[in-house]
């Protein structure tokens, strides 16, 4: 409860997202690759050793692989729709996702992880389709949102913020299922016998060449247990009025 929220200007100091730089079409190209990024994330989680590490929460209170990339995947639907309603209506005022509501409602844990990881990336590619063709007028236009607390956005702001949502918990996805997951390659041996190192070369030469490429993917810290604190941005799975995040 004592976490920080994500900022939703400026530098985020978690995840690196900055709200001052790149223009639209860098930000959209980033925000489908990261989607993808979640998506191959989520599926090569599901398709190891332990289905079931996609559910597993680090922390009683912080979501799982496939919460988070639940929430990933409406985000992506959400946004795509609130840019329509933009497009579409004079004064737009954009209902809350109800962000905490969907975990239980929509069972995010028991939901296939392979068609969740499909759907991420396919409500990206829709999000990214939408968002590219904004014009700067369309892009400055203002709608009521609801986080941190309701006030005009602009639908540049949207995307951004959308883009943020994306980054951060890609971190927190790729975090998580590098602490839980199991190594897909066994470990090196500490030290070899004495005595065995004449009649092992040919044995363990596969395995020796296998070990380099131990798991990947993942250049990151340790997923910060803080990072998915926020309302708008975030994992938490209880308490606060989430009723208006994102
Ligand atoms: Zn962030």
């Amino acid at each position: 409860m004592n976490k920080r929220r994500p900022p939703v200007d400026g530098l985020c100091d978690e995840c690196g997202f900055d709200y001052d730089t790149g223009d639209l079409q860098g930000t959209v190209t980033t925000l489908v690759r990261q989607s993808a990024e979640c998506s191959m994330a989520l599926t090569k989680a599901a398709a190891g050793p332990d289905a079931d590490v996609v559910r597993i929460r680090p922390e009683p209170e912080v979501w799982s692989a496939i919460e988070y990339a639940c929430h990933v995947r409406d985000v992506l639907e959400v946004q795509r729709f609130r840019i329509a309603q933009c497009l579409a209506e004079d004064r737009p005022v954009y209902a809350p996702m109800d962000r905490t509501g969907r975990v239980k409602q929509a069972k995010y844990e028991d939901q296939d992880p392979m068609e969740v990881a499909a759907a991420l990336m396919r409500f990206a590619r829709e999000f990214g389709a939408a968002a590219r063709v904004l014009t700067p007028p369309q892009l400055g236009k203002l709608g009521l949102y609801n986080y941190p607390v309701r006030a005009p956005r602009s639908l540049g702001w949207i995307i951004r913020h959308t883009a943020h949502e994306i980054q951060h918990h890609r971190q927190d996805i790729i975090n998580i299922l590098a602490e839980l997951e199991p190594p897909i390659i066994p470990a090196p041996k500490p030290a070899q016998p004495e005595e065995a190192e004449a009649g092992t070369t040919d044995d363990s030469a596969g395995l020796a060449g296998a070990s380099g490429a131990a798991d990947d993917g993942v250049g990151f810290v340790p997923p910060s247990r803080v990072s998915d604190e926020a309302e708008g941005l975030a994992g938490r799975s209880t308490g606060g009025s989430s009723a208006a995040a994102v």
